[in-house]
């Protein structure tokens, strides 16, 4: 069951030690990623979207919560209204209305958060996938700190941060200074009674907040939902923030991005910041997120200035993106831009014919797309792709294969000496709708995934999601 929530103004007493309010809703993640490309600036305070990325960098920097900007316009928009729950991206902007509602009397700003149910009668709160933030048009703006103006003029950056704390999670605060009181007010930063409030959530900054994504290391890993690159020309920009609660790496704080490049390319990697020297690694990894040997790739000064810059051409596959400094004690923003082409298409991914005369793929990402295809080879009365992946450690692993073309089943076989060895795993529904899911642990060896419809003669796109389950 899906549901949207409209954060109201509500005031509450309270009889407890602290004024926040937490909603039940939360990020099942510990992130979000937030696409930030308003058109314009302010009158006197430099552009919008800066001062939107500031409010987010300020909330991640008290928080084991991390807020991601990538640097696109994405309607706020899409998929609301009523009955409606959101795309599932999350996007800003400046608008007349609510999505089609009129904005009530009074109100700057709107997050609109939509999510899953954490129960069938949705009494829990919800899992957030989405928190779009509609700013008021009709309303004067501007960017600037401190007292608020008498001219009626009101500060974005503020109101930001205050809509952004509803994303995150949080109702209103009745503390009189917070960000989080109903009411826009002198108070232009976080005060403790926020920061007690997003601690309450997701911990406080240093604590390490376990997300689904994750390396074998341990290390949080961020996937940008534009993060499959399927070329053949492609250009994507994303800014983040070092802080001291990050991941450390050889005592440095280190971020640490996911892409799939679906095909051959020439990528050039640039990573600048104003506030540290900039340190990038490029590292290919396999289904089962294990660094792959001879495809890491590690660079210092080469950009402009003392940015670091990676250019060179990749075989298809997962890679992570790791950005840190050589200095210890690094923090500050960064931004980090990616062209890529398709040099080979459609792919280098090695195919051969296994002895049940059915082709297989040999495909080492831990995301990968295909279709079911009416030329494909035929099982049962049912077409059949086989992807082969290798596992170098015994990993715990969660497998979702997903289609809105098909009802899906997905197979799991270990392969010695070229058959079919003794695990065979299937399952048709175990992931949401008629998608399917299977968990298991693998030990190190060769294994075929096999991808078919429980319904006969079934065609269409699909996509497979391999991650490790953590301890
Ligand atoms: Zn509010």
């Amino acid at each position: 069951m899906r549901i949207a929530a409209l954060l109201l103004i509500t005031l509450l007493s309270i009889n407890s030690s602290h004024a926040y309010e937490v909603s039940e809703n939360f990020w099942d993640t510990g992130q979000a990623i937030f696409h930030v490309g308003i058109s314009g600036s302010s009158p006197t305070g430099g552009t919008w979207n800066d001062a939107f990325k500031r409010s987010m960098a300020a909330w991640s920097n008290v928080s084991s919560f991390e807020f991601v900007a990538v640097d696109n316009y994405l309607d706020p928009c899409i998929d609301r209204g009523e009955g409606l729950f959101g795309d599932g991206s999350t996007g800003i902007d400046f608008s007349a209305s609510v999505c089609g509602s009129e904005f009530g009397e009074n109100t700057l700003a709107v997050t609109l958060s939509a999510g899953n149910c954490q129960n069938p009668q949705c009494t829990n709160g919800f899992i957030i996938t989405d928190a779009d933030i509609v700013f008021n048009s009709a309303e004067t703006w501007d960017v600037y700190s401190g007292s608020l103006r008498f001219d009626g003029t009101n500060e974005f950056e503020r109101v930001a941060l205050h809509e952004l704390g509803h994303a995150l999670g949080l109702n209103h605060s009745n503390a009189n200074a917070a960000i989080m009181r109903a009411f826009m007010s002198d108070t232009d930063s976080l005060q403790s009674d926020d920061i007690a409030g997003i601690a309450s959530i997701y911990g406080s900054e240093g604590a390490v907040t376990e997300t689904t994504v994750a390396n074998i290391y341990g290390v949080t890993l961020v996937a940008p939902d534009n993060a499959t690159i399927s070329g053949p020309n492609n250009s994507s920009t994303l800014s983040g923030t070092l802080s001291s609660k990050d991941n450390q790496l050889d005592g440095k704080a280190l971020d640490l991005y996911q892409y799939t490049f679906e095909n051959d390319s020439s990528i050039d990697i640039q990573l600048n910041s104003q506030t540290f020297d900039p340190f990038l690694y490029l590292v290919r990894v396999s289904a089962t997120q294990a660094s792959i040997p001879s495809s890491s790739f590690a660079d210092d000064n080469s950009g402009s200035g003392n940015g670091a810059r990676i250019n060179l051409n990749i075989q298809a596959g997962t890679y992570w993106l790791g950005v840190t400094s050589d200095d210890n004690s690094a923090q500050g923003s960064y931004d980090v831009s990616i062209i890529s082409s398709t040099s080979n298409p459609p792919s280098s991914f090695e195919t051969f014919t296994s002895i049940y005369g059915a082709d297989v793929l040999i495909n080492p990402n831990s995301n990968i797309d295909g279709s079911l295809r009416s030329t494909d080879f035929k099982f049962n009365n049912r077409f059949l792709d086989l992807v082969q992946i290798e596992v170098t450690t015994t990993s715990a692993v969660k497998i979702d294969l997903s289609s809105t073309a098909f009802d899906t089943n997905l197979l799991l076989v270990d392969i010695v000496n070229n058959e079919v060895g003794s695990l065979v795993l299937e399952n048709d529904d175990n992931g949401s709708g008629t998608n399917s899911r299977l968990e298991t642990t693998l030990e190190p060896g060769t294994y075929w995934l096999g991808v078919t419809s429980y319904d006969p003669s079934e065609s269409g796109n699909y996509d497979i999601a391999i991650t490790l389950v953590l301890p």
